[in-house]
């Protein structure tokens, strides 16, 4: 098999200066990592948790799950088989339907432990969303939302609460420590090659029950990219997840993991763009919401730029992308007038699009403020006539014209006769100033990953587990495929919590249950990796 470069530049030449020893050591303080830690250390290892940058990672609050107290609280019921279908549906099958159940039936567990353990403490709690997004039969919609808060109407932040128990639970946090190699020892991982950024230097830890990968998949890695999603490289213009740069895929695959073969990932439609780009010029990594608009997600008339309309714009935010990269320089515009506030509500956006998002978009004001701040910033365009809006964001003016008012008479007829917006969705574009901007795709992460099995062990190319290497989050594959279904809102970063936990209770015990898998031991072709990529040109920097 071809060697994938390690992405921090280790050679074999480099002299480890000492070695440490721990139990279980997990690599990422994310969504994943920080579940896995904490849920190794409960089951009584000793646990070592490295990270490479100077804080932990956003911890996620729009958190999915079936059947979690909030949700018994709250009356929320969902039908886990329906969710499971529903799922496996939406990628075609092209995911392994046991690691879909595995998380349908531990997601609730998952999220109790942290309202019980991280938010409770510190007077907060889970409240269940219960309103699915209903547009159309074509999306299924489930009420999987929890949201941690106090007062049930802005979000509680627990990451910090969440790194205080992991210092009183005594878990050996190491920042500025970046994973470079996996070591592997006849048939089992022993333990890695780290490198401390703050010494520049790097030193072996040993892991006698295991190593947990959570280092959150590749989107800030355009030579991977290029790689293993060329397409996501044309469709989107902002990585949201700067810190991934697929050290823990490409790490796992030198030791002979396998990973998914086809790309999946979730992007967001709200990336703005100044007039004139080229896609092919920008892939700016941002951590932030950096040129965000949130209306980006609402459906209002969006044109290619050709200034025609191509495609419903009332289906899953990443759709939009999708349907984008159609046409001509893969980004779009978006059209709306000087009304746009007063449908914001009733167009009923769900998930972090939802109109008085606790914590972010409370109510009109603050979308209007957020819009203001982009016409400042000259992202977001402000004009008296289409004619001059078409000019402004450089689109034919007959042709953007003709678009308008064909949105216009599908407002009028309560039907749209082109691409099935659902008529509450379609608002007029008659008020002026008139608005508009190029919008294009801003990927929040990479979900094809490592393949597991529902042990959360990774798996080498006969599909039989690597003794001792675990992975969780982004960096696990098998679970998503393609675009992301945001009609299960929260599934992401449920996703990562709950294999995180999952995979810290394994590696710990060693007991794992039986597999349902067919693992195999022979006959299998082995599917060569012939890449010699250099991976660290394009990662994100420390
Ligand atoms: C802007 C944005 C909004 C989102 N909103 C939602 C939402 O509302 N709901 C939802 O479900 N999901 C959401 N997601 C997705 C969700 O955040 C991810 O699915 C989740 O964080 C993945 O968890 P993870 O542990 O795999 O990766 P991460 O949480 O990204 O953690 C990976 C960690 O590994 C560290 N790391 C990387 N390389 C190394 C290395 N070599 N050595 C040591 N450490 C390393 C990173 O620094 C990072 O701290 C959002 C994502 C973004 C970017």
């Amino acid at each position: 098999m071809g060697y994938l470069k390690n992405v921090d530049g280790y050679n074999e030449d480099i002299k480890p200066v000492r070695t440490d020893t721990t139990e279980v050591l997990v690599i990422g303080a994310g969504n994943a990592g920080m579940m896995a830690s904490a849920a190794a250390n409960e089951q009584g290892a000793k646990v070592t948790l490295i990270e490479k940058e100077k804080t932990i990672n956003l911890m996620r609050v729009g958190l999915a799950s079936v059947d979690s107290n909030a949700q018994k609280r709250a009356g929320t019921v969902i039908d886990k088989r329906e969710l499971v279908e529903s799922l496996a549906s939406f990628a075609q099958h092209n995911v392994d339907e046991r690691l879909l159940n595995t998380w349908a039936d531990n997601s609730g567990e998952t999220v109790n432990w942290l309202e019980d353990n991280i938010l409770k403490p510190h007077g907060a709690h889970l409240k269940s969303e219960p309103d699915a997004m209903i547009t159309s039969k074509a999306y299924q919609a489930f009420p999987t939302e929890n949201d941690p808060t106090k007062d049930d109407k802005s979000f509680a932040q627990y990451g910090n609460w969440f790194l205080d128990y992991q210092k009183s639970h005594n878990i050996d946090l190491r920042f500025e420590t970046s994973l470079v190699k996996l070591i592997k020892e006849n048939d089992t991982v022993t333990g890695v090659i780290v490198k401390d950024l703050a010494k520049d230097e790097f030193y072996q830890i040993n892991a006698t029950k295991g190593v947990v990968i959570a280092t959150g998949g590749y989107s800030a890695n355009k030579d991977l990219l290029q790689k293993w999603d060329p397409l996501a490289l044309k469709k989107n213009v902002y990585n949201d997840s700067p810190r991934s740069n697929g050290a823990g895929i490409t790490s796992a695959m030198n030791i002979g993991a396998i990973k998914d073969e086809e790309p999946a990932e979730t992007i967001f439609d709200r990336g703005l763009v100044p007039v004139g780009t080229k896609t092919e010029d920008m892939y700016y990594q941002t951590s932030t919401y950096d040129h965000w608009l949130w209306i980006g997600s609402y459906p209002f008339l969006k044109v290619n730029l050709r200034g025609e309309r191509f495609s419903n714009e009332s289906v899953p935010y990443q759709f939009i992308v999708n349907a984008a990269s159609k046409e001509p320089g893969y980004l779009y515009a978006m059209i709306w007038d000087d009304n746009y506030s007063n449908y914001l509500e009733k167009i009923h956006m769900l998930g972090c699009a939802r109109f008085g998002f606790p914590g972010y978009m409370k109510d009109k004001e603050a979308f209007i403020a957020d819009t203001e701040q982009h016409i400042k910033d000259g992202l977001v365009v402000k004009a008296d006539t289409i004619e001059e809006l078409a000019d402004k964001l450089h689109l034919p003016v007959e042709s953007l014209k003709k678009s308008v008012e064909k949105n216009n008479q599908q407002v009028i007829a309560h039907k749209d006769d082109e691409f099935g917006k659902e008529a509450y969705r379609i608002t007029p574009i008659e008020k002026g100033p008139f608005y508009g901007c190029i919008l294009g795709g801003r990927i929040l992460c990479t979900f094809d990953g490592l393949r597991i099995n529902t042990n959360m062990e990774v798996l080498d190319e006969n599909y039989n587990p690597i003794k001792h290497l675990y992975a969780a989050g982004n960096d696990a594959g098998g679970f998503f495929w393609g675009s992301y279904n945001d009609r299960v809102p929260g599934l992401a970063a449920s996703h990562a919590q709950t294999f995180g936990r999952l995979a810290g209770k394994n590696v710990a015990t060693g007991n794992h249950p039986k597999t349902t898998e067919n693992s195999i031991n022979d006959n299998i072709p082995v599917v060569e990796v012939d890449d010699q990529t250099d991976a660290s040109s394009g990662a994100s920097q420390l």
